[in-house]
């Protein structure tokens, strides 16, 4: 790993924020700044994806539960 030296970045809400490594949190309103907007768009999409595989797994478990409830009536039967 390379040390990068600090680096001013102005927030959304205009505040400058040093940043030292990649990221930091703005001391005015919280936010996460990066060094790379690119990577404040990656940080976004990784968000969205893993809210995306958390609301499948979520799904695909009922989907299965609801597939055992309905195989176990049958038998009961
Ligand atoms: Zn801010």
């Amino acid at each position: 790993m390379t040390e990068s030296p600090p680096v001013d970045v102005t927030c959304k809400c205009g505040n400058v924020v040093q940043i030292e490594k990649e990221r930091t949190w703005c001391t005015k309103c919280g936010h996460v700044v990066y060094v790379d907007p690119k990577q404040q768009r990656r940080h976004k999409l990784n968000i969205w994806y893993l809210s995306v595989m958390f609301i499948g797994t979520v799904f695909f478990l009922v989907y299965v539960y609801l597939e055992l409830i309905i195989r176990y009536t049958f038998i009961g039967d």
